[in-house]
């Protein structure tokens, strides 16, 4: 067979006819399939992958780009998010919430609960189906949802009063807290994320609080004003112990190597509103907890 073999890159209407043909894929970077184009069936143009509307050529479609289009196809936008932004009618920062997620002080047992919250599913009596009661479990006569639990419920105002003293201390100024915003989102009244620790105080606190909520649906376990305020300090010092230790424990093992021991001028910052974390030895001093007036 001689002659320039045809380009199968581009249909025609009238390919169907033609298919003996010596046929080409255009694309040089790829060994094209050489042959009558019967047999170089398919064609290289024309296809889709997944719902994807992007119209490809075989010869591109690799496993790179299939992974590119299956991870738009699961990455879609939560329904949260349209949902909460309803509910305060406003847009929220959905970029910057997400991105917050993670502080050095808190574990993923401690975001869990913040994580549902984001995405409406910590469980209310509005929302569950077997509840016999949509009010809230507090009894304060409201409308159990997801925002009355943790921004609203005035039977739990205690716990926000509490958790601002804390925020006080770590560097958040009063006017910056925002009676929703920051107890939901951790964001402050110009809907800015609050500094990382505070984030972390906050997760621990909301974490504590749906303990105790769930304890008291489930068992029947009343309320304890105090021993909630204790759980909360509790399990942030204790976070913070644990993560001195494992800093402490991180420049023991590399002080006596070439391993670089030092740490970075941004973790450095972002421990600053609870005291100053050493650069070299990792050693964090707390500042005075008689600023904390609890
Ligand atoms: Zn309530």
């Amino acid at each position: 067979m001689i002659g320039t073999p045809y380009d199968t890159s581009e249909w025609e209407d009238d390919d169907w006819q033609l298919t003996d043909r010596a046929a080409i894929w255009h694309d040089p970077s790829h060994y094209p399939i050489r042959g009558i184009e019967s047999t170089t069936y398919p064609q290289d143009q024309g296809w889709k992958m997944g719902k994807s509307e992007e119209v490809l050529k075989l010869s591109k479609c690799t496993i790179s780009k299939a992974t590119q289009i299956l991870q738009i196809k699961h990455t879609q936008e939560p329904n949260c998010q349209l949902i909460w932004n309803e509910i305060l009618g406003i847009a929220l920062p959905w970029e910057v919430i997400w991105k917050m997620l993670g502080t050095p002080l808190t574990n993923p047992r401690d975001e869990e609960a913040f994580y549902k919250l984001l995405h409406r599913k910590l469980n209310t009596r509005t929302k569950d189906s077997r509840s016999k009661t949509k009010k809230c479990r507090m009894k304060c006569g409201c409308l159990e949802t997801q925002l009355h639990l943790v921004a609203e419920c005035p039977k739990l105002n205690f716990y926000r009063q509490y958790a601002t003293k804390f925020l006080k201390a770590l560097g958040v100024e009063e006017d910056e807290i925002h009676a929703i915003y920051t107890w939901t989102f951790n964001l402050n009244t110009e809907l800015k994320p609050v500094n990382k620790i505070a984030q972390a105080f906050l997760r621990i606190a909301l974490r504590t609080v749906y303990r105790h909520l769930t304890k008291l649906e489930i068992n029947g376990s009343p309320i304890n004003k105090k021993r909630i305020k204790r759980d909360i300090a509790n399990d942030f010092m204790s976070r913070i112990l644990a993560f001195q230790l494992y800093r402490r424990n991180y420049y023991l093992d590399k002080v006596n190597t070439n391993i670089p021991i030092h740490r970075s001028k941004s973790e450095v910052a972002k421990l600053s509103p609870l005291g100053e974390l050493d650069i070299v030895t990792g050693h964090l001093t707390i500042r005075p907890l008689s600023l904390i007036h609890i």
